[in-house]
């Protein structure tokens, strides 16, 4: 087990760096311009960045300073709150995040190739792995099921969808559960480990 770990993240690792290395980003960086692109074209508060990834704020800061520099990034102030910097991707910015996206897609090329179960086993081992990560403040809190206060885990326990969704009002499996959901809003289990940071 722990050799086919370590021997998927030397895989990834590589991918990543690849396209790094092209664009001589930091991982800070592309993951960045990554997130951007998911949200792509609602603009994002630095704050994300920084419950995301478990890192000093003017860590962030620089990253964004620096993909501003190179046109990939654009910054506005908050119509609502000046003090608030909200980050959105440069039509530059888009193009390139888009390119590196191909490293993304050869792991999804191999993961689809799977039978359904192994797939929805997969999804609920990486959700479980993640929560772990985030229980142990090893990464930041993300905007997942399981650190999300509508979240109702085992309300239906022995239905096939266990859990509930009491903002959505949906039932939900293991395979089911969202990793960036819109509707997400924090816990007060994931506040509490962002307040030990
Ligand atoms: S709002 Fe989204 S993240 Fe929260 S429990 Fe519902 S589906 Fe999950």
């Amino acid at each position: 087990m722990t050799v086919g770990l370590l021997r998927m993240q030397i895989v990834t690792a590589a991918i990543k760096s690849e396209a790094a290395q092209e664009m001589r980003l930091s991982s800070l960086q592309l993951q960045i311009l990554m997130d951007l692109l998911a949200r792509h074209p609602v603009p994002q508060s630095t704050s994300l960045f920084v419950d995301r990834y478990a890192v000093a704020r003017p860590t962030v800061s620089d990253s964004i300073a620096t993909l501003a520099e190179r046109r990939l990034v654009s910054k506005r102030s908050d119509k609502k709150d000046k003090r608030v910097v909200n980050v959105l991707l440069t039509a530059k910015g888009f193009r390139r995040a888009t390119e590196m996206t191909d490293w993304a897609n050869q792991l999804l090329e191999s993961v689809t190739a799977l039978p359904r179960a192994y797939q929805e086993a997969l999804l609920s081992a990486l959700i479980r792995i993640i929560g772990d990560f985030t229980a142990r403040a090893i990464i930041g809190v993300d905007r997942m099921c399981v650190t999300c206060k509508h979240f109702d885990r085992n309300r239906r326990l022995g239905m096939p969808k266990a859990h509930y969704c009491k903002a959505l009002k949906i039932a939900l499996g293991d395979a089911d559960l969202r990793l960036d959901c819109n509707t997400y809003e924090m816990g007060k289990k994931a506040l509490k480990l962002l307040s030990m940071r």
